[in-house]
Protein backbone atom coordinates (compact mmCIF):
# COMPACT_ATOMS: atom_id res chain seq x y z
CA UNK A 1 0.00 0.00 0.00
CA UNK A 2 0.98 3.80 -0.63
CA UNK A 3 0.50 6.58 0.43
CA UNK A 4 -0.14 8.49 -2.33
CA UNK A 5 -2.85 11.24 -2.37
CA UNK A 6 -5.19 13.01 -4.25
CA UNK A 7 -5.07 16.61 -4.99
CA UNK A 8 -7.60 16.76 -2.16
CA UNK A 9 -5.06 16.27 0.67
CA UNK A 10 -4.74 19.58 2.46
CA UNK A 11 -0.93 20.96 2.90
CA UNK A 12 0.24 23.54 5.57
CA UNK A 13 3.27 25.55 5.32
CA UNK A 14 4.99 26.11 9.07
CA UNK A 15 8.04 28.14 9.73
CA UNK A 16 8.90 28.68 13.17
CA UNK A 17 10.42 31.92 13.65
CA UNK A 18 12.40 33.87 16.03
CA UNK A 19 13.03 37.65 16.15
CA UNK A 20 15.67 37.63 18.34
CA UNK A 21 18.69 34.59 17.23
CA UNK A 22 18.65 32.27 14.25
CA UNK A 23 18.77 28.83 14.90
CA UNK A 24 22.49 29.11 13.22
CA UNK A 25 23.19 31.42 16.54
CA UNK A 26 23.04 34.60 14.47
CA UNK A 27 21.55 37.64 15.17
CA UNK A 28 17.40 37.45 13.54
CA UNK A 29 17.24 39.80 10.31
CA UNK A 30 13.20 38.87 9.77
CA UNK A 31 12.74 42.29 9.90
CA UNK A 32 15.47 44.12 8.39
CA UNK A 33 14.70 45.76 5.00
CA UNK A 34 16.18 44.01 1.52
CA UNK A 35 15.33 45.73 -1.63
CA UNK A 36 12.72 47.85 0.23
CA UNK A 37 11.03 45.12 2.86
CA UNK A 38 11.45 42.81 5.62
CA UNK A 39 13.05 39.94 4.75
CA UNK A 40 9.83 37.63 6.17
CA UNK A 41 7.79 39.56 4.09
CA UNK A 42 9.50 38.33 0.72
CA UNK A 43 9.27 34.98 2.56
CA UNK A 44 5.62 34.99 3.64
CA UNK A 45 4.82 36.26 -0.39
CA UNK A 46 7.33 33.49 -2.39
CA UNK A 47 5.40 30.86 -0.18
CA UNK A 48 1.65 32.36 -0.78
CA UNK A 49 2.81 31.84 -4.32
CA UNK A 50 3.67 28.03 -3.87
CA UNK A 51 1.31 25.90 -5.30
CA UNK A 52 -0.88 22.98 -3.91
CA UNK A 53 -0.18 24.90 -0.58
CA UNK A 54 -3.41 25.74 1.99
CA UNK A 55 -2.71 27.05 4.71
CA UNK A 56 0.63 28.95 6.40
CA UNK A 57 1.19 28.69 10.06
CA UNK A 58 3.44 31.64 11.42
CA UNK A 59 4.69 30.42 14.70
CA UNK A 60 6.64 32.53 16.52
CA UNK A 61 7.91 32.67 20.95
CA UNK A 62 4.70 33.58 22.95
CA UNK A 63 6.56 36.87 24.25
CA UNK A 64 7.17 37.78 20.31
CA UNK A 65 3.20 37.00 18.93
CA UNK A 66 2.70 40.82 18.66
CA UNK A 67 5.97 40.97 15.89
CA UNK A 68 4.64 37.88 14.58
CA UNK A 69 1.12 39.47 13.95
CA UNK A 70 2.81 42.36 11.66
CA UNK A 71 3.41 40.00 9.15
CA UNK A 72 0.09 38.48 9.10
CA UNK A 73 -0.08 39.50 5.14
CA UNK A 74 -3.40 37.64 3.98
CA UNK A 75 -6.06 35.33 5.13
CA UNK A 76 -4.28 32.32 4.86
CA UNK A 77 -1.50 33.39 6.99
CA UNK A 78 -2.39 32.29 10.76
CA UNK A 79 0.16 33.35 13.76
CA UNK A 80 0.47 30.28 16.63
CA UNK A 81 2.85 30.23 19.63
CA UNK A 82 6.14 28.19 18.89
CA UNK A 83 6.89 25.70 21.91
CA UNK A 84 10.51 25.89 22.22
CA UNK A 85 12.46 22.70 21.84
CA UNK A 86 14.97 20.87 24.23
CA UNK A 87 17.98 23.64 24.64
CA UNK A 88 20.38 20.30 24.22
CA UNK A 89 18.65 20.06 21.00
CA UNK A 90 19.29 23.48 19.79
CA UNK A 91 23.00 23.65 21.20
CA UNK A 92 23.55 20.36 19.02
CA UNK A 93 22.16 21.86 16.05
CA UNK A 94 23.40 24.93 15.90
CA UNK A 95 26.93 24.19 16.74
CA UNK A 96 26.92 21.20 14.04
CA UNK A 97 25.55 23.69 11.39
CA UNK A 98 27.73 26.10 12.26
CA UNK A 99 30.63 24.70 10.38
CA UNK A 100 28.11 23.52 7.39
CA UNK A 101 25.83 26.23 5.83
CA UNK A 102 26.45 26.56 2.74
CA UNK A 103 25.04 22.66 2.56
CA UNK A 104 21.92 20.95 3.31
CA UNK A 105 23.68 18.11 4.66
CA UNK A 106 27.43 16.94 5.16
CA UNK A 107 28.70 18.07 8.43
CA UNK A 108 28.86 17.21 12.15
CA UNK A 109 26.63 15.32 13.79
CA UNK A 110 25.20 14.41 10.32
CA UNK A 111 22.43 17.38 11.10
CA UNK A 112 20.82 19.24 7.83
CA UNK A 113 19.69 22.43 7.30
CA UNK A 114 16.39 21.04 7.76
CA UNK A 115 17.14 20.77 11.48
CA UNK A 116 18.07 24.04 12.16
CA UNK A 117 14.82 25.50 12.70
CA UNK A 118 12.46 22.30 13.20
CA UNK A 119 10.32 22.32 15.79
CA UNK A 120 8.35 18.88 16.49
CA UNK A 121 5.89 19.76 19.19
CA UNK A 122 5.46 23.15 17.43
CA UNK A 123 4.79 21.32 13.73
CA UNK A 124 2.47 18.86 15.35
CA UNK A 125 0.07 21.74 16.58
CA UNK A 126 0.24 22.94 13.55
CA UNK A 127 -0.96 20.43 11.70
CA UNK A 128 -3.35 19.26 14.31
CA UNK A 129 -4.82 22.86 14.31
CA UNK A 130 -5.55 22.83 10.19
CA UNK A 131 -6.63 19.28 10.38
CA UNK A 132 -3.58 18.61 7.72
CA UNK A 133 -2.45 15.88 6.23
CA UNK A 134 1.08 17.24 5.13
CA UNK A 135 3.43 19.63 6.28
CA UNK A 136 5.83 21.46 4.42
CA UNK A 137 8.67 23.32 6.72
CA UNK A 138 10.61 25.81 5.33
CA UNK A 139 13.27 28.15 6.76
CA UNK A 140 12.49 31.71 8.56
CA UNK A 141 14.97 33.88 6.44
CA UNK A 142 14.90 31.58 2.97
CA UNK A 143 13.96 34.84 1.07
CA UNK A 144 15.14 33.10 -2.46
CA UNK A 145 12.53 30.48 -1.71
CA UNK A 146 12.10 29.08 -5.49
CA UNK A 147 8.24 28.82 -5.92
CA UNK A 148 8.64 26.55 -8.80
CA UNK A 149 10.82 24.81 -6.81
CA UNK A 150 8.88 23.91 -4.15
CA UNK A 151 5.66 23.74 -6.12
CA UNK A 152 6.94 20.64 -8.00
CA UNK A 153 8.21 18.88 -4.20
CA UNK A 154 4.66 18.97 -2.72
CA UNK A 155 3.63 17.15 -5.90
CA UNK A 156 6.51 14.97 -5.79
CA UNK A 157 5.68 14.19 -2.52
CA UNK A 158 1.77 13.52 -3.28
CA UNK A 159 2.14 11.76 -6.37
CA UNK A 160 5.76 10.27 -6.89
CA UNK A 161 7.19 9.66 -3.57
CA UNK A 162 6.02 5.83 -2.72
CA UNK A 163 8.77 5.00 0.10
CA UNK A 164 8.95 7.64 2.96
CA UNK A 165 6.68 9.82 4.03
CA UNK A 166 9.26 12.59 4.23
CA UNK A 167 9.94 14.70 1.03
CA UNK A 168 12.70 17.22 0.20
CA UNK A 169 15.15 18.37 -2.75
CA UNK A 170 18.98 18.32 -2.14
CA UNK A 171 19.22 22.20 -3.46
CA UNK A 172 21.44 24.90 -1.61
CA UNK A 173 19.90 25.86 1.85
CA UNK A 174 17.51 28.28 1.60
CA UNK A 175 16.01 27.44 -2.01
CA UNK A 176 13.05 24.75 -0.65
CA UNK A 177 11.76 23.24 2.20
CA UNK A 178 10.94 19.55 3.85
CA UNK A 179 7.45 18.27 3.38
CA UNK A 180 6.74 15.18 5.63
CA UNK A 181 2.90 13.19 6.11
CA UNK A 182 0.78 14.43 9.61
CA UNK A 183 1.62 11.08 11.24
CA UNK A 184 5.55 11.30 10.75
CA UNK A 185 5.10 14.79 12.23
CA UNK A 186 3.06 13.95 15.34
CA UNK A 187 5.47 10.57 15.79
CA UNK A 188 8.38 12.89 15.57
CA UNK A 189 6.59 15.34 18.20
CA UNK A 190 6.07 12.47 20.61
CA UNK A 191 9.60 11.32 20.30
CA UNK A 192 11.30 14.57 19.59
CA UNK A 193 12.84 13.42 17.16
CA UNK A 194 14.85 15.80 14.20
CA UNK A 195 14.92 15.09 10.79
CA UNK A 196 18.55 14.06 10.61
CA UNK A 197 17.59 10.62 12.51
CA UNK A 198 15.10 9.92 9.33
CA UNK A 199 18.08 11.53 6.62
CA UNK A 200 21.34 10.24 8.27
CA UNK A 201 23.51 7.40 7.62
CA UNK A 202 23.21 4.66 10.50
CA UNK A 203 25.89 1.57 10.00
CA UNK A 204 23.68 -0.41 12.31
CA UNK A 205 20.92 -0.33 9.98
CA UNK A 206 22.65 0.37 6.75
CA UNK A 207 20.21 0.96 3.91
CA UNK A 208 20.20 2.83 0.44
CA UNK A 209 20.80 6.77 0.95
CA UNK A 210 17.85 9.09 0.82
CA UNK A 211 19.34 10.87 -1.70
CA UNK A 212 18.64 7.94 -4.40
CA UNK A 213 15.16 7.44 -3.51
CA UNK A 214 12.12 8.58 -3.99
CA UNK A 215 12.02 10.71 -0.97
CA UNK A 216 14.44 13.11 -2.85
CA UNK A 217 12.97 14.74 -5.52
CA UNK A 218 16.12 15.51 -7.62
CA UNK A 219 17.08 18.93 -8.93
CA UNK A 220 19.99 20.70 -11.46
CA UNK A 221 22.86 19.30 -9.70
CA UNK A 222 24.18 22.89 -9.84
CA UNK A 223 21.83 23.93 -7.28
CA UNK A 224 23.08 21.09 -4.62
CA UNK A 225 26.14 21.70 -5.64
CA UNK A 226 26.14 25.91 -5.02
CA UNK A 227 28.84 26.85 -2.32
CA UNK A 228 25.88 29.95 -1.47
CA UNK A 229 23.34 30.40 1.64
CA UNK A 230 20.25 31.49 0.19
CA UNK A 231 18.88 32.06 3.86
CA UNK A 232 19.82 35.86 4.84
CA UNK A 233 20.53 34.83 8.40
CA UNK A 234 24.43 35.86 8.57
CA UNK A 235 26.24 39.13 7.87
CA UNK A 236 27.82 37.77 4.88
CA UNK A 237 23.98 35.55 3.40
CA UNK A 238 22.57 39.18 3.97
CA UNK A 239 25.50 41.10 1.80
CA UNK A 240 24.80 38.59 -0.93
CA UNK A 241 21.36 38.57 -0.89
CA UNK A 242 21.78 42.08 -1.36
CA UNK A 243 24.33 41.58 -4.28
CA UNK A 244 21.76 38.94 -5.91
CA UNK A 245 19.08 41.27 -5.65
CA UNK A 246 20.48 44.12 -7.48
CA UNK A 247 21.68 41.72 -10.42
CA UNK A 248 18.41 40.22 -11.23
CA UNK A 249 15.98 40.03 -12.99
CA UNK A 250 15.78 36.41 -12.67
CA UNK A 251 13.01 34.14 -14.11
CA UNK A 252 13.23 32.11 -10.82
CA UNK A 253 15.51 31.42 -7.61
CA UNK A 254 17.13 28.73 -9.30
CA UNK A 255 18.35 30.59 -11.98
CA UNK A 256 19.07 33.21 -9.60
CA UNK A 257 21.27 30.25 -7.66
CA UNK A 258 22.48 28.98 -10.89
CA UNK A 259 24.07 32.51 -11.62
CA UNK A 260 25.46 32.38 -7.96
CA UNK A 261 27.04 28.70 -8.54
CA UNK A 262 29.57 30.08 -10.92
CA UNK A 263 31.32 31.83 -8.22
CA UNK A 264 34.68 30.51 -6.34
CA UNK A 265 33.85 31.10 -2.84
CA UNK A 266 30.77 31.83 -0.65
CA UNK A 267 28.99 35.21 -2.60
CA UNK A 268 32.06 35.90 -4.81
CA UNK A 269 31.52 35.86 -8.98
CA UNK A 270 34.27 37.99 -9.87
CA UNK A 271 37.88 36.54 -9.07
CA UNK A 272 38.78 40.08 -8.47
CA UNK A 273 35.91 40.19 -5.83
CA UNK A 274 37.02 39.00 -1.90
CA UNK A 275 34.27 39.10 1.09
CA UNK A 276 35.16 41.53 3.67
CA UNK A 277 36.15 38.83 5.88
CA UNK A 278 37.52 35.31 6.03
CA UNK A 279 35.07 32.10 6.60
CA UNK A 280 37.65 30.47 8.37
CA UNK A 281 41.07 31.35 10.70
CA UNK A 282 42.92 28.81 12.14
CA UNK A 283 45.44 29.95 15.19
CA UNK A 284 48.32 27.48 15.48
CA UNK A 285 49.45 28.15 19.53
CA UNK A 286 52.08 26.17 19.48
CA UNK A 287 54.93 24.27 17.09
CA UNK A 288 55.16 21.38 19.80
CA UNK A 289 53.45 17.73 19.20
CA UNK A 290 53.76 14.60 20.62
CA UNK A 291 53.36 12.32 17.55
CA UNK A 292 54.96 12.55 14.37
CA UNK A 293 52.60 10.89 11.66
CA UNK A 294 53.37 10.92 7.78
CA UNK A 295 52.73 14.01 6.45
CA UNK A 296 53.45 16.00 9.33
CA UNK A 297 55.99 19.29 9.36
CA UNK A 298 59.23 18.00 10.55
CA UNK A 299 59.70 19.53 14.67
CA UNK A 300 62.81 21.40 13.33
CA UNK A 301 60.55 23.64 11.15
CA UNK A 302 57.22 23.89 13.50
CA UNK A 303 59.43 24.15 16.69
CA UNK A 304 61.68 26.96 15.61
CA UNK A 305 59.06 29.58 15.07
CA UNK A 306 58.43 29.59 18.72
CA UNK A 307 55.37 30.16 20.78
CA UNK A 308 54.34 33.27 21.70
CA UNK A 309 52.33 33.88 25.37
CA UNK A 310 48.71 34.14 26.29
CA UNK A 311 49.12 38.17 26.26
CA UNK A 312 50.29 37.94 22.30
CA UNK A 313 47.05 36.32 21.84
CA UNK A 314 44.60 37.85 24.23
CA UNK A 315 45.50 41.38 23.34
CA UNK A 316 44.94 40.38 20.01
CA UNK A 317 41.62 38.70 20.06
CA UNK A 318 40.56 41.18 22.26
CA UNK A 319 41.02 43.82 19.69
CA UNK A 320 39.16 41.94 17.02
CA UNK A 321 35.98 42.52 15.63
CA UNK A 322 35.07 38.84 14.01
CA UNK A 323 32.48 38.51 11.48
CA UNK A 324 29.09 36.83 12.53
CA UNK A 325 29.34 33.40 10.59
CA UNK A 326 33.77 33.62 11.39
CA UNK A 327 34.77 29.95 12.40
CA UNK A 328 37.79 29.78 14.76
CA UNK A 329 39.75 26.80 14.68
CA UNK A 330 42.85 25.95 17.03
CA UNK A 331 45.14 23.37 15.19
CA UNK A 332 48.00 24.27 13.14
CA UNK A 333 51.15 22.36 12.96
CA UNK A 334 51.41 21.54 16.55
CA UNK A 335 48.72 20.64 19.56
CA UNK A 336 47.14 23.27 21.07
CA UNK A 337 46.28 21.17 24.19
CA UNK A 338 50.20 21.41 24.55
CA UNK A 339 49.98 25.11 25.17
CA UNK A 340 50.45 25.92 28.96
CA UNK A 341 48.08 29.24 28.80
CA UNK A 342 45.77 27.22 26.35
CA UNK A 343 42.58 28.04 28.77
CA UNK A 344 43.63 32.34 28.71
CA UNK A 345 43.92 31.93 25.42
CA UNK A 346 40.09 30.28 25.04
CA UNK A 347 39.03 32.57 27.10
CA UNK A 348 39.85 35.41 25.17
CA UNK A 349 38.44 33.66 21.89
CA UNK A 350 35.40 32.92 23.07
CA UNK A 351 34.67 36.83 24.49
CA UNK A 352 35.84 37.67 20.49
CA UNK A 353 32.47 35.81 19.82
CA UNK A 354 33.31 34.00 16.51
CA UNK A 355 30.52 31.69 15.67
CA UNK A 356 32.07 28.37 16.27
CA UNK A 357 35.32 27.40 18.27
CA UNK A 358 37.09 24.18 17.13
CA UNK A 359 39.89 22.60 18.93
CA UNK A 360 42.20 19.88 17.30
CA UNK A 361 44.21 17.45 18.80
CA UNK A 362 45.96 14.38 18.96
CA UNK A 363 44.34 14.36 22.50
CA UNK A 364 47.49 12.02 23.42
CA UNK A 365 48.39 13.91 26.50
CA UNK A 366 49.04 12.63 30.30
CA UNK A 367 47.38 15.73 31.89
CA UNK A 368 43.69 16.18 30.40
CA UNK A 369 42.78 18.25 33.22
CA UNK A 370 43.29 21.98 31.41
CA UNK A 371 40.66 20.08 28.42
CA UNK A 372 38.33 19.10 31.51
CA UNK A 373 38.35 22.75 32.61
CA UNK A 374 37.67 23.94 28.73
CA UNK A 375 34.97 21.91 28.34
CA UNK A 376 33.18 22.78 31.62
CA UNK A 377 33.46 26.54 31.02
CA UNK A 378 32.26 25.77 27.50
CA UNK A 379 34.92 27.44 25.58
CA UNK A 380 35.15 25.11 22.49
CA UNK A 381 31.93 23.62 20.35
CA UNK A 382 33.91 21.06 18.63
CA UNK A 383 36.78 18.82 19.25
CA UNK A 384 38.32 17.09 16.53
CA UNK A 385 40.70 14.33 17.67
CA UNK A 386 43.27 13.11 14.89
CA UNK A 387 44.13 9.55 14.35
CA UNK A 388 46.72 7.70 12.71
CA UNK A 389 45.16 4.02 13.33
CA UNK A 390 42.23 1.98 14.07
CA UNK A 391 43.77 -0.40 15.73
CA UNK A 392 46.72 -0.15 18.60
CA UNK A 393 49.07 -1.63 16.29
CA UNK A 394 48.86 1.07 13.38
CA UNK A 395 48.46 4.02 15.43
CA UNK A 396 51.57 3.48 17.20
CA UNK A 397 53.53 2.71 14.23
CA UNK A 398 52.21 5.81 12.01
CA UNK A 399 52.39 7.82 15.00
CA UNK A 400 56.23 6.79 16.07
CA UNK A 401 54.75 6.77 19.64
CA UNK A 402 53.22 4.30 21.94
CA UNK A 403 50.34 6.76 22.72
CA UNK A 404 47.31 4.73 21.33
CA UNK A 405 45.75 3.39 25.00
CA UNK A 406 46.35 6.91 26.31
CA UNK A 407 44.28 8.22 23.88
CA UNK A 408 41.89 5.75 24.09
CA UNK A 409 41.65 6.32 27.98
CA UNK A 410 41.14 9.97 27.33
CA UNK A 411 38.59 9.24 25.21
CA UNK A 412 36.91 7.21 27.87
CA UNK A 413 37.34 9.88 30.23
CA UNK A 414 35.71 12.33 27.91
CA UNK A 415 32.26 10.06 26.79
CA UNK A 416 30.48 10.76 29.72
CA UNK A 417 31.03 13.71 30.53
CA UNK A 418 30.06 15.22 26.55
CA UNK A 419 27.01 12.45 27.13
CA UNK A 420 26.07 14.56 30.27
CA UNK A 421 25.99 17.60 28.18
CA UNK A 422 24.00 16.56 25.58
CA UNK A 423 27.22 15.62 23.23
CA UNK A 424 28.72 18.79 23.51
CA UNK A 425 31.51 19.35 22.59
CA UNK A 426 31.04 17.80 19.86
CA UNK A 427 34.00 15.19 19.32
CA UNK A 428 34.82 14.33 15.97
CA UNK A 429 37.55 11.45 15.71
CA UNK A 430 39.59 12.12 12.20
CA UNK A 431 41.64 9.12 10.34
CA UNK A 432 44.70 10.01 8.52
CA UNK A 433 44.36 7.99 5.06
CA UNK A 434 47.21 6.22 4.17
CA UNK A 435 48.20 2.77 3.02
CA UNK A 436 48.54 1.23 5.98
CA UNK A 437 45.23 2.48 7.47
CA UNK A 438 43.30 1.89 4.71
CA UNK A 439 41.78 -1.76 5.33
CA UNK A 440 41.16 -0.10 8.41
CA UNK A 441 39.14 3.01 7.39
CA UNK A 442 35.59 1.24 6.88
CA UNK A 443 35.61 0.17 10.72
CA UNK A 444 36.74 3.53 11.85
CA UNK A 445 34.42 5.51 10.47
CA UNK A 446 31.56 2.85 11.37
CA UNK A 447 32.77 2.91 15.28
CA UNK A 448 32.95 6.80 15.52
CA UNK A 449 29.46 7.44 13.51
CA UNK A 450 27.44 4.83 16.12
CA UNK A 451 29.40 6.84 19.08
CA UNK A 452 30.10 10.47 18.18
CA UNK A 453 27.66 10.49 15.14
CA UNK A 454 30.57 11.65 12.85
CA UNK A 455 33.90 10.83 11.93
CA UNK A 456 36.33 12.62 9.24
CA UNK A 457 38.64 10.71 6.56
CA UNK A 458 42.01 12.78 5.87
CA UNK A 459 44.45 12.95 3.62
CA UNK A 460 48.37 13.85 4.39
CA UNK A 461 49.52 16.61 2.28
CA UNK A 462 53.53 17.20 0.78
CA UNK A 463 52.69 20.51 1.64
CA UNK A 464 53.34 21.91 -1.81
CA UNK A 465 56.09 19.33 -2.70
CA UNK A 466 58.25 20.58 0.49
CA UNK A 467 58.49 16.84 2.27
CA UNK A 468 57.89 13.50 0.90
CA UNK A 469 53.91 12.50 -0.31
CA UNK A 470 52.40 9.67 1.53
CA UNK A 471 49.05 9.86 0.48
CA UNK A 472 47.77 6.77 -1.15
CA UNK A 473 46.56 8.55 -4.91
CA UNK A 474 46.95 12.44 -6.18
CA UNK A 475 43.48 13.71 -5.77
CA UNK A 476 43.79 16.73 -7.77
CA UNK A 477 41.55 16.92 -10.59
CA UNK A 478 43.11 17.44 -14.14
CA UNK A 479 42.46 21.32 -14.57
CA UNK A 480 43.95 23.38 -12.65
CA UNK A 481 41.69 26.50 -11.19
CA UNK A 482 42.64 29.37 -8.58
CA UNK A 483 42.94 28.03 -5.03
CA UNK A 484 39.35 28.73 -3.41
CA UNK A 485 40.53 28.98 -0.01
CA UNK A 486 42.46 32.31 -0.81
CA UNK A 487 38.90 33.63 -1.02
CA UNK A 488 37.67 31.48 2.19
CA UNK A 489 40.16 31.29 5.31
CA UNK A 490 43.66 32.26 6.50
CA UNK A 491 45.96 30.30 9.19
CA UNK A 492 47.87 32.34 12.11
CA UNK A 493 51.34 30.88 13.03
CA UNK A 494 53.22 30.35 16.60
CA UNK A 495 54.70 32.89 16.27
CA UNK A 496 52.21 35.86 15.41
CA UNK A 497 53.28 35.21 11.57
CA UNK A 498 49.63 35.45 9.16
CA UNK A 499 49.99 32.85 6.14
CA UNK A 500 47.85 31.87 3.40
CA UNK A 501 47.16 28.40 4.21
CA UNK A 502 48.88 25.43 6.11
CA UNK A 503 50.87 24.60 2.95
CA UNK A 504 53.39 27.16 3.04
CA UNK A 505 54.79 25.60 5.76
CA UNK A 506 58.28 27.92 5.32
CA UNK A 507 55.83 31.21 5.63
CA UNK A 508 57.07 32.30 2.32
CA UNK A 509 53.85 34.26 1.63
CA UNK A 510 52.86 35.82 4.69
CA UNK A 511 50.23 38.35 5.11
CA UNK A 512 51.21 40.29 8.31
CA UNK A 513 51.43 39.78 12.10
CA UNK A 514 49.27 39.97 15.37
CA UNK A 515 51.93 42.26 16.78
CA UNK A 516 51.10 45.03 13.89
CA UNK A 517 47.87 43.72 12.07
CA UNK A 518 44.29 43.25 12.72
CA UNK A 519 42.81 40.05 10.87
CA UNK A 520 41.01 42.63 8.61
CA UNK A 521 44.38 43.95 7.60
CA UNK A 522 45.63 40.53 6.80
CA UNK A 523 42.84 39.73 5.01
CA UNK A 524 42.34 42.99 2.77
CA UNK A 525 46.25 43.89 2.32
CA UNK A 526 48.48 44.26 -0.24
CA UNK A 527 49.93 40.41 0.10
CA UNK A 528 46.79 38.96 0.59
CA UNK A 529 45.18 41.20 -2.48
CA UNK A 530 47.79 40.04 -4.67
CA UNK A 531 48.08 36.48 -4.52
CA UNK A 532 44.22 36.48 -5.46
CA UNK A 533 45.23 38.56 -8.77
CA UNK A 534 48.11 35.97 -9.20
CA UNK A 535 45.53 33.09 -8.97
CA UNK A 536 42.81 34.90 -11.02
CA UNK A 537 45.42 35.44 -13.61
CA UNK A 538 46.26 31.87 -13.87
CA UNK A 539 49.54 32.57 -12.27
CA UNK A 540 49.96 30.33 -9.83
CA UNK A 541 52.78 28.80 -11.30
CA UNK A 542 54.90 31.91 -10.53
CA UNK A 543 54.79 31.52 -6.84
CA UNK A 544 55.94 29.08 -4.24
CA UNK A 545 54.67 27.23 -3.01
CA UNK A 546 51.74 27.33 -5.03
CA UNK A 547 53.18 25.93 -7.97
CA UNK A 548 53.70 22.87 -6.26
CA UNK A 549 51.00 22.94 -4.81
CA UNK A 550 48.43 19.52 -4.94
CA UNK A 551 45.52 21.17 -2.49
CA UNK A 552 44.25 24.04 -4.39
CA UNK A 553 41.21 22.42 -5.54
CA UNK A 554 40.18 21.39 -2.06
CA UNK A 555 37.58 23.52 -0.36
S1 LIG B 1 47.39 26.79 -4.08
FE1 LIG B 1 48.12 25.52 -2.39
S2 LIG B 1 49.80 26.66 -1.50
FE2 LIG B 1 48.65 28.10 -2.76
S3 LIG B 1 47.16 29.02 -1.35
FE3 LIG B 1 46.13 27.27 -2.29
S4 LIG B 1 46.45 25.55 -0.88
FE4 LIG B 1 47.93 27.16 -0.36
Amino acid sequence: MTYLETTSSKVIAALCCDFDRTGIGTRARLRDNIANKPVLTHVLERLLAVGGLDEIALTAPESQLPLANEFKLHDRIHIIPLAARPPQISARIRTARAWNLQSWRGGAGQCTFFDEEYHPQTLSVAAKQFNADHVLHIHSHSLFLDVEMTTALIHHHLHKNYEMRITYTPSAPGLSGLVLRADIVHEMAEKTAMPWQLLAYDPKAPTFDTLIRDACMQVDPALSKIPNRFCADTDRSFRLAEHLLRTGPYATSADLALAAARTIASGVKSFSDAPDAPRELEIELTGKRQTTPPGSVPAIIREARGDLSAAHWTRWLTAQNFPDDLLLTFAGDGDPLLYPALLDVLRAARQAHPLSICLQTDLATDNLQPLLTVIEENLVDILSITSYGHTAATYNKLSNTTLHAQLMKNLTTLAPITTARGGLPLVIPRLLKVRETIPELEPFFDTWLQQTTWAVIDYPTDRAGQIPFVGVIDMAPPKRRPCRRLWDRLLIRANGVAVACDQDMNDKLTLGNIESHALEQMWNGAALSNLRQQHADANWNAMSPCNNCKEWHRA
